[in-house]
């Protein structure tokens, strides 16, 4: 039976970002994925772009893959976010009530970050993989498990391809559906929201000059985030009913409505590439660990886009998870127990729970027609807008760039 220090589940952006991590602490891993590597590379499988905080992204320098996403990441400079919009116009005249974040702001403490980086999904596991790859940690794919059992010092793998693995710890990096989450009995708080996300990018006439627009709308968020190229990745919320009506009509009238949202400030746009849906939800995980089991970003917590935060908190937990464990290698601990995997449920419990529960709370406050509620929104909204304080924690906080920081987000190996 072949040996690892971990073992993890799910070679998702989260769980690769994690095999890297641990391997820069010399540790030994293996990861098991259940779809065939070229399915995910293939431009159909998904069409989402990431806004990726500018901490996140010191992590994937720090692990050799910064040069390579950084020729295919589009600089967020500023951030413009409005309750509703003008009629046949979005920005950039927003409304008198409107949030703008810049990243000149925060530069004394920034230097030249952006706010955050936009990058293809797809680009970003392409760049995963080839570092996985490059760096020989084992990719066993397509392969699932069947049951795993902890036994001793070591939880103990049966895949169904019949190969039979162990180690002290396995991580969980599944998803949102993850199986061995729900074996191992941990309970998962979960509902969906009546909203789906339809997702394609355009191409624009006029530059974005790296600005991101948000504009709550009453059936959901409506975002248009800047790619290189200069295209852009819309992100546009609406009920299932809708967005599946959306999908299945023709370009041209998808083109209309899309520009009777859009506005025509950047000139007129064009659709390139298919058009995807993801239904919007919320789940949370009661524990962050359970015997010699972790879970790590969506299989912990998967929450609404509605501020791109969902695969940052995920980084997050691979930056803590993996200071953790090298930390806890080196002084000669068992990485499966208690004592060391409570260190990591610490670390990220309040951020990953108490950001859970505010965007819920963004997604109903602001999915929402009622003239009295979205008065006092666009009041509350002006006034943050005006204390710059405010909006500078609001930045560096969806930066990752606040609390305790683990050294992958300071851009420092552990
Ligand atoms: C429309 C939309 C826009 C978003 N935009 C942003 C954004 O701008 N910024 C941001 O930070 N986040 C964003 N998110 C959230 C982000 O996409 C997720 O948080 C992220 O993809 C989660 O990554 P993951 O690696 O945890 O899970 P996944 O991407 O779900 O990967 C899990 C992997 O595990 C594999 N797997 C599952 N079960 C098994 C098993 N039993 N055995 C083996 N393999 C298994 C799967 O095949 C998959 O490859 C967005 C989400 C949506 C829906």
């Amino acid at each position: 039976m072949k040996s690892y220090d971990v073992i993890i589940v799910g070679a998702g952006m989260a769980g690769m970002t994690l095999a890297l991590a641990l391997k820069s602490g010399g540790l030994e891993v293996a990861l098991i994925e259940r779809q065939p590597f070229d399915d995910m590379l293939d431009v159909s499988f998904d069409g989402r772009a990431s806004a990726i905080a500018y901490a996140c992204f010191r992590q994937w320098k720090a692990l050799g893959v910064g040069d390579v996403l950084e020729k295919h990441a589009c600089r967020m400079d500023e951030i413009f976010v409005t309750d509703g919009h003008l009629p046949g116009a979005s920005a950039p005249r927003p409304l008198p009530f409107f949030l703008h974040f810049a990243s000149d702001e925060i530069s004394d403490r920034t230097g030249d970050e952006p706010l955050g980086y936009m990058v293809e999904n797809r680009q970003v596991r392409k760049a995963l993989y080839e570092e996985v790859t490059r760096q020989e940690i084992r990719l066993i794919t397509p392969a699932t498990v069947a049951e795993r059992r902890d036994n001793g010092a070591f939880s103990e793998l049966d895949l169904d391809t019949g190969e039979t693995l162990r180690a002290p710890l396995i991580v969980s990096a599944e998803g949102r559906k993850s199986t061995l989450r729900e074996k191992a009995g941990i309970k998962n708080i979960n509902w969906s929201y009546d909203q789906s996300a339809v997702v394609c990018t355009v191409q624009l006439d006029h530059s974005h000059n790296h600005v991101a627009y948000e504009h709550f709308l009453p059936t959901g968020p409506f975002a248009i985030l800047p790619l290189n190229g200069n295209r852009a990745c819309i992100v546009w919320s609406e009920t299932h009913a809708k967005a599946k009506a959306l999908m299945q009509v023709d370009d041209q009238l998808f083109h209309d409505h899309l520009l009777a949202r859009f506005g025509e400030f950047l000139g007129n746009i064009t659709l390139v590439g298919p058009k995807f849906i993801y239904p919007l939800g919320l789940g949370l995980a009661e524990e962050m660990y359970k015997g010699r089991l972790a879970l790590l970003a969506d299989s912990a917590h998967g929450i609404h886009p509605i501020a791109g935060q969902g695969l940052n908190l995920g980084l997050k937990d691979v930056a803590a998870l993996a200071e953790v464990l090298i930390e806890a290698t080196r002084l000669g601990e068992d990485i499966g127990t208690d004592l060391v995997l409570e260190r990591y449920a610490k670390w990220r419990r309040f951020d990953n729970v108490s950001t859970s529960v505010v965007m819920d709370g963004f997604v109903r406050l602001f999915s929402n027609g009622n003239p009295l509620l979205r008065l006092a929104r666009g009041v509350g909204i002006g006034l943050f807008n005006r204390v710059p304080a405010l909006r500078t924690f609001v930045m560096e906080d969806a930066g990752a760039a606040t609390g305790d920081l683990p050294k992958l987000l300071r851009g420092e190996l552990v």
